[in-house]
């Protein structure tokens, strides 16, 4: 599993880290760090901390070839652009 946070939306909530710390941390107030592969144990943690970011800044998606189909679940896909 691939995550992009969009920091752009991200507002600092912190619901993420609250919900995935090894994946999301919070360094002061805003600024969040995350680990963009995430590890097959984590994926539930990672999906909740999606579904509940105030903001829907996490967007989750499934390498190809791993035989998993995405869900769809939640994929609102909003043209992420890093810069
Ligand atoms: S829950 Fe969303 S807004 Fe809050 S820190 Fe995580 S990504 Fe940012």
């Amino acid at each position: 599993m691939q995550i992009v946070v969009d920091l752009n939306r991200c507002q600092g909530y912190a619901q993420c880290v609250f919900l995935a710390p090894r994946v999301f941390e919070l360094h002061g107030e805003e600024a969040l760090m995350y680990a963009p592969a995430v590890p097959g144990e984590q994926h539930e943690h990672v999906r909740r901390a999606a579904a509940a970011c105030p903001v829907q800044a996490i967007l989750v998606g499934e390498p190809a070839g791993d035989g998993v189909a995405s869900s769809g679940a939640g994929d609102g896909r909003a043209g992420v652009d890093g810069r």
